[in-house]
């Protein structure tokens, strides 16, 4: 029997981008929140840092080898963290009774089960895993409503529509709530003026050195396509239950409005922040609480200006092939989201071209007939495998 009245937490994906954030927000409030379990796949140094600092109970890794070795740095320090390994650990973690909250930020469909394996426990689940929602969009919001789990969106262009719609507003009243629609906002990536002919010549390197946001190499190439900005449109779909007509992508480099929602009387709400993920992160742990999350203020006669512009179709293919992928429906944003990673990968250890990434989506989305209706969880596993395969012979040939 639990004596405190924390909020127990479970990180999956400690060592990452949003998980180290996320501790830096727990870190400053520890009359609020307890970590219960924290999880990384190979980091070990990493892992076993974040257990010297934060005590919890569980600690999952990717292998057997790299647990009994964690386990052993541990057992020196006079640590008794239980530790585990491999997919069943990771969703027992997220669904584990001890457990309250759940921020998901295990990166791409790896995160799919011990996401689903939370919303399906009815937690409090605080979703950075876009990937996860791309590939099972309506099994996953079915599992939400089943299980009544509090789904708050981390992303953030989404926790700033979240935070833009009114209190209470579900996919079933936005129409009622006056939403016209969601103005999704893109930084644009590094190569936002580059001239396209270029782009072929681009290296990892540059493609992960964003302006505005340090996070993970995965999302960062993508935000460089700007497949990241097609994948936040098929979240925001399924998230507020809104359709991809209704949803616009807006270009704004300085990267301080999240995100707007427009509504029929002609108003438009933005939340702004510095870039910063530490301030949907404290919102979504706090909620419908504020809390600090050491986020500098924003000073608005200091940036001076805010720009937005269209996106550039012909630069950022990826954006439409999403679009194409939503509207399919089905089954076709798994193949997206499972081609996009097999083409991401290849780019970062140099086996493609940047354009290719874009050129190899395309193809695969062409040469798979997927289901227009959403199967169940190995339905899908099995278009993402498919798909796959399907992309690594692109890459091979
Ligand atoms: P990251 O690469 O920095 O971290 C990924 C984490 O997942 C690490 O802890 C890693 O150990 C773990 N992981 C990777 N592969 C795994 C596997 N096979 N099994 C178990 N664990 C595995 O990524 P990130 O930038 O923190 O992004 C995490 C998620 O959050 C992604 O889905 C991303 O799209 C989303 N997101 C990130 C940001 C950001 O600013 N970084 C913003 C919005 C959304
Ligand atoms: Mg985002």
């Amino acid at each position: 029997m639990r004596t405190d009245r924390r909020q127990y937490l479970t990180v999956l994906g400690s060592t990452g981008s949003i998980g180290v954030s996320t501790l830096d927000v727990v870190a400053r409030h520890p009359d609020r929140y307890r970590v219960y379990a924290l999880t990384a796949n190979s980091r070990i140094e990493g892992i076993f840092h974040q257990c010297m600092r934060f005590y919890p109970e569980v600690a999952v890794v990717g292998t057997d080898r790299d647990a009994r070795a964690l386990e052993g740095l541990l057992r020196q320090k006079g640590l008794k963290t239980t530790v585990t390994y491999g997919l069943d650990a990771l969703c027992a973690v997220a669904c584990a009774p001890q457990t309250d909250t759940v921020m998901a930020a295990i990166v791409g469909s790896a995160g799919l089960a011990p996401a689903l394996a939370a919303a399906q426990a009815g937690k409090k689940l605080l979703l950075a895993n876009k990937e996860a929602l791309v590939m099972s969009g309506q099994l996953f919001m079915d599992a939400v409503s089943a299980s009544h789990a509090t789904l708050l969106p981390i992303d953030s262009e989404h926790n700033a529509i979240f935070q833009c719609l009114p209190l209470g507003c579900t996919p079933s009243s936005l129409a009622s709530c006056g939403v016209k629609k969601v103005l999704l906002t893109a930084s644009g990536g590094p190569f936002l003026h580059r001239s396209v002919e270029t782009l072929d010549a681009v290296t990892p390197e540059q493609a992960v050195a964003h302006p505005k946001w340090a996070m993970g190499r995965k999302i960062s190439v993508d935000s460089a396509t700007m497949m990241n900005k097609g994948l936040e449109v098929i979240e925001a779909h399924w998230l507020f239950g809104i359709p991809p007509a209704q949803i616009e992508v807006l270009v704004h480099p300085q990267s301080i409005v999240h995100s707007m929602v427009a509504y029929v009387d002609g108003s438009v709400i933005a939340q702004m922040a510095n870039p910063d993920m530490r301030v949907p992160i404290a919102y979504a742990l706090a909620y419908p609480d504020r809390i600090a999350s050491g986020v500098a203020p924003l000073d608005l006669a200091e940036i001076g200006r805010l720009q937005f512009e269209k996106p550039d179709d012909i630069r950022f293919p990826c954006l439409r092939l999403a679009y194409q992928a939503l509207r399919a429906g089905g089954t076709m944003p798994a193949v997206l989201n499972a081609a996009n990673e097999v083409a991401v990968q290849a780019f970062l250890e140099k086996r493609i071209g940047f354009r290719k990434i874009a050129d190899i989506v395309a193809r695969v989305l062409d040469m798979i007939h997927a289901e227009s209706k959403t199967t169940g969880l190995d339905g899908i596993l099995m278009y993402d495998r498919v798909a796959r395969q399907t992309a690594g012979q692109l890459i091979f040939s």
